[in-house]
């Protein structure tokens, strides 16, 4: 079967590695109790910024929040390769800037995340995300983010959303964690 993934919040843990980093930079403490309350995909408010001084901070440290220690979500890495081992097609889509598809997918890959020619994606706004997945005729896809998968609610494929704060709301199947997944499949 073909398995689409986002990548951000979805495989790895992007925001709470970025929350870190904005403590630090900003010489603050701000607790994850603030980072889990969070009903917004930007952490800029937990940090009194500005949605404009947030996507300022954000773009400033892109290169440290995308190349440094972000830990993947526990259990993605080993279920993404079982997925792999079984002769399953994965692919990744990914709204992360162009410029980054090289460095992304080397540092997806020294994570161990399987990466096969043709199957990584990236550049698209939200709601473009659908043409592609539509386009490689997905199985499953996997996202976190509601913009994007308010896109996807009419589509032949199984669509989850991976449990984050701010998509509490979405009445779609839900995994929580990637230990889930065999049991999807199986169903
Ligand atoms: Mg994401």
């Amino acid at each position: 079967m073909k398995f689409g993934f986002d990548i951000d919040d979805t495989l790895i843990n992007l925001r709470e590695h970025a929350f870190h980093i904005y403590n630090r930079r900003l010489n603050k403490n701000v607790g994850l109790d603030v980072y889990h309350a969070l009903n917004t995909v930007e952490i800029h408010e937990a940090f009194g910024l500005s949605a404009a001084e947030g996507k300022k901070m954000w773009n400033s440290l892109l290169h440290e929040i995308y190349y440094t220690s972000c830990p993947p979500l526990t259990n993605a890495v080993e279920t993404l390769q079982e997925l792999d081992k079984q002769g399953h097609e994965i692919y990744y889509i990914t709204a992360r800037p162009k410029e980054h598809e090289e460095g992304t997918r080397k540092w997806m890959t020294q994570q161990g995340f399987p990466m096969q020619e043709g199957r990584f994606f990236c550049g698209m706004k939200d709601e473009e995300k659908i043409q592609i997945i539509r386009s490689l005729k997905l199985d499953y896809y996997f996202d976190d983010k509601p913009a994007v998968l308010e896109t996807l609610s009419s589509e032949k494929l199984k669509v989850y959303v991976m449990n984050q704060s701010y998509n509490l709301h979405m009445k779609i199947p839900r995994i929580t964690s990637w230990s889930e997944l065999k049991d999807i499949i199986t169903k």
